[in-house]
């Protein structure tokens, strides 16, 4: 569990199966347990408790804004993310989640892939929730590892490479693929 994790109000910390909920958590009718504030779960592992503390001065991501995140899980439509960084202002103090999708491409399985780092639009922030697009020209994956051996992925035209493996992937991918000195700048570091 990410201790550096925030959450929003409204967004799922867990179900009440895992931890009972103590303070600034409500329980959903479907049995989630979501935060009341803009905060940090405390997840008390022991007594298997969940609390959230509120947290000041979270960095304010707004609809127009560029970010680089890092892809947790891919379903169909959408993929599920951890922003690291704004452009160009640099690292997040805490890492926020987004939902991520693509205007044009119909999958985004053909778009991305776990553990990709991308650049996305930020299109609604309602309820908290951010949602961004990588559809915009400027927008798609920066860096990218093979799935089977962790290799960084090297693009040929329109495709992801990996050379060990001798496999290619599809992804959108950004003009300045594996550009790290790029991504040290957006995010502190290079993955
Ligand atoms: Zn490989």
């Amino acid at each position: 569990m990410n201790n550096e994790k925030i959450v929003v109000p409204g967004e799922p910390v867990c179900v009440i199966e895992e931890f009972t909920p103590k303070t600034g958590v409500v329980i959903n009718s479907n049995g989630s347990v979501s935060s009341i504030y803009v905060g940090k779960p405390l997840f008390d592992f022991k007594r298997r408790e969940v609390s959230i503390t509120p947290v000041k001065n979270v960095e304010t991501i707004r609809k127009g804004d560029y970010v680089v995140a890092e892809v947790k899980h891919v379903h169909e439509r959408v993929a599920i993310a951890s922003i690291l960084g704004k452009i160009p202002t640099g690292p997040l103090k805490y890492p926020r989640t987004a939902v991520v999708l693509s205007r044009r491409e119909k999958s985004i399985e053909d778009a991305l892939g776990v553990g990709d780092i991308l650049v996305g639009l930020v299109i609604n922030t309602k309820n908290g929730m951010v949602t961004v697009d990588i559809s915009p020209y400027n927008c798609g994956v920066l860096l990218s590892k093979c799935n089977t051996c962790g290799r960084i992925l090297v693009k040929k035209v329109k495709e992801l490479y990996c050379q060990r493996c001798r496999k290619t992937e599809k992804r959108k991918t950004l003009i300045d693929y594996g550009n790290t000195n790029k991504l040290l700048n957006y995010v502190g570091f290079a993955k």
